[in-house]
């Protein structure tokens, strides 16, 4: 098929969740264009997360608050600078949201109801329809952008390229049904979300496998901290792939985590994440099976608080007032990603990031529950602010052209699926999966790292494979434990550095 060229009069941003729509929001009325990979609303996490959004706006809190929980479950490696002003500029965030249409869960006198999760000192979690606060803020972002002539959304549209000329970005290569588009923009904002679906067990769709590290990556950008995943303690172990999260939240209303016997796994069930992981880790490693247990509290209030959660228990056979939910560690949250400066800036000119991909500090070596929205929401606008700032009325600089038709033929979800995971991409999906799971999982050491690292450098040429590479590679040189990462032959935290990673440290990468 022959490759299309349209130029485009503004940014293209890659991907339509929070972050991506946040950022074509924010813009208008400066133009821009929105890639989504999929259909409009399907292959987010934004839209399945259920806890909701950290912000101190609380009488007993403050951002000062919010940003010293933070750097704590941050172990070391948080920009104190960006936590102190994500922090300080959450209030507002969910104004903003408000205003474009979010139906927050409130108290009888209008206040907002505000929700506690694990390794938070306050309540300060803002949730939207119990556990549907993702599906809300999704509808929110989707109708708002879908109302403004200036943005233009291309559903069924994976960016496959940068494309990088006289060192700064002068467009980007798409595939559409009707075969490859270049569109020509001197601004890429990738907003493509997170890495869970290269692991066995994730919480996150199956088609975030970090296709955005990978792009940047190849464009020559640097990416940071890259061996930092987030996995969750309590996905519901029902043999359901990706598998269904049960909420912080749940533990904030008081459910414990035990074994088979009834035995307290840890403490206190409401230390971070990277600490019940651990604790359930060596449970399971020790033969014994781990479980949530919510029988007493929440109890009887389950399904009031937590709707979707109860919905999914059911579907599995599982009353959560009468049974022990089964769960297991699932990869959850990529706190590394494209480094970024304040403003969404990724190491090569012309190229942005915001979101799950980015990494601008905020999250360090694990991240509080609840500030991966915030922070969406918060950088996507940054970026575009910046976008804006920096020319005026058109974002990019160039003079305004007529905004092109999505020449995109209709294409089915099923199809999309269908072509996502066509049988030889499915095999080597799995593949991947597997491989990064048993190196680069809950526990490390370099023997796994090592052979994780031979078995996908054939499979470089792959957006998974490279980015399963790039993430053993990481991790392989951080030789410590710290957050998320847990080496068991490097037990012991050493002094607090970033792994950066870039074309030039890894051999036989096409660009
Ligand atoms: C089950 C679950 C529960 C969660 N709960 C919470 C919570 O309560 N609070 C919280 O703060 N965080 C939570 N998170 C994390 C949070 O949802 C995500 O970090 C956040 O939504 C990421 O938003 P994003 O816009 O960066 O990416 P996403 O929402 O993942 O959107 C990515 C977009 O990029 C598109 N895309 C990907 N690759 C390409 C490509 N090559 N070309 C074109 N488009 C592409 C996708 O189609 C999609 O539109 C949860 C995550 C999960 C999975």
């Amino acid at each position: 098929m022959s490759r299309r060229e349209v130029v485009v009069d503004g940014p293209v941003i890659v991907g339509a969740g929070l972050a991506g729509l946040t950022c074509a929001i924010e813009l208008a009325p400066a133009r821009c264009v929105v890639l989504s990979a999929g259909a409009l609303s399907t292959g987010t996490s934004t839209g399945w997360a259920q806890g909701g959004v950290a912000a101190a706006v609380g009488p007993d809190d403050s951002p000062a608050d919010h940003a010293a929980d933070t750097l704590a479950a941050g172990a070391g490696l948080c920009d104190e600078a960006v936590v102190a002003s994500i922090t300080a500029a959450a209030p507002e965030a969910i104004e903003w949201l408000t205003s474009q249409g979010t139906r927050w869960d409130r108290n009888p006198d209008g206040t907002l109801r505000l929700g506690l999760e694990g390794a938070h000192g306050r309540r300060r979690i803002v949730h939207a329809g119990g556990d549907g606060t993702g599906a809300e803020l999704l509808r929110t972002v989707v109708d708002a952008a879908l109302r403004l002539d200036s943005v233009t959304l291309w559903e069924h549209t994976p960016a496959r390229r940068i494309v990088v000329e006289g060192g700064r970005v002068t467009g980007v290569e798409a595939d559409t049904p009707d075969g490859p588009v270049v569109l020509r923009t001197p601004a890429v904002v990738l907003a493509t979300g997170g890495i869970g679906g290269l692991f066995s067990h994730t919480t996150n769709p199956l088609s975030s496998r970090g296709q955005g590290l990978a792009l940047a990556f190849r464009a020559g950008a640097a990416l940071r901290d890259v061996e930092m995943v987030q996995f969750h303690p309590t996905a519901l172990d029902v043999a359901i792939d990706p598998m269904p999260l049960v909420s912080e939240a749940v533990r904030g209303e008081g459910a414990i985590i035990v074994n088979e016997r009834g035995e307290w796994v840890l403490a206190d069930p409401l230390s971070a994440r990277d600490v019940v992981s651990r604790a359930e880790w060596a449970q399971l490693q020790a033969g014994h099976r781990v479980f949530l247990d919510a029988r007493t509290t929440p109890g009887p209030r389950f399904a009031e608080l937590f709707p979707s959660i109860h919905a999914t228990a059911v579907t599995a056979g599982l009353d959560p007032t009468r049974d022990l939910l089964p769960i297991r560690p699932a990869a959850h949250y990529h706190m590394g990603g494209v480094l970024v400066d304040a403003d969404g800036q990724s190491t090569v000119p012309g190229l942005f990031a915001a979101g799950e991909v980015a990494s601008t500090g905020l999250h360090g070596a694990n991240r509080l529950a609840s500030n991966s929205l915030l922070e969406a929401v918060v950088c996507g606008r940054r970026v575009a602010r910046r976008l804006r700032d920096a020319s005026g009325q058109s974002p990019t600089g160039l003079p305004p052209a007529e905004l092109v038709e999505n020449p995109v033929a209709a294409i089915t979800n099923a199809e999309y699926g269908a072509r996502l995971d066509a049988p030889d991409r499915r095999q080597l999906h799995q593949q991947v999966r597997r491989i990064v799971t048993a190196g680069a999982g809950v526990l490390r050491d370099e023997a796994g790292l090592r052979r994780a690292l031979r078995d996908l450098q054939p499979h470089l040429d792959d957006d998974t494979g490279l980015v399963g590479y790039l993430v053993a590679h990481a991790a392989l040189r951080r030789t410590e434990s710290r957050g998320a990462h847990t080496r068991t032959d490097f037990p012991q935290v050493a002094e607090p550095r970033h792994t950066l990673i870039t074309l030039d440290d890894v051999e036989g990468i096409a660009a």
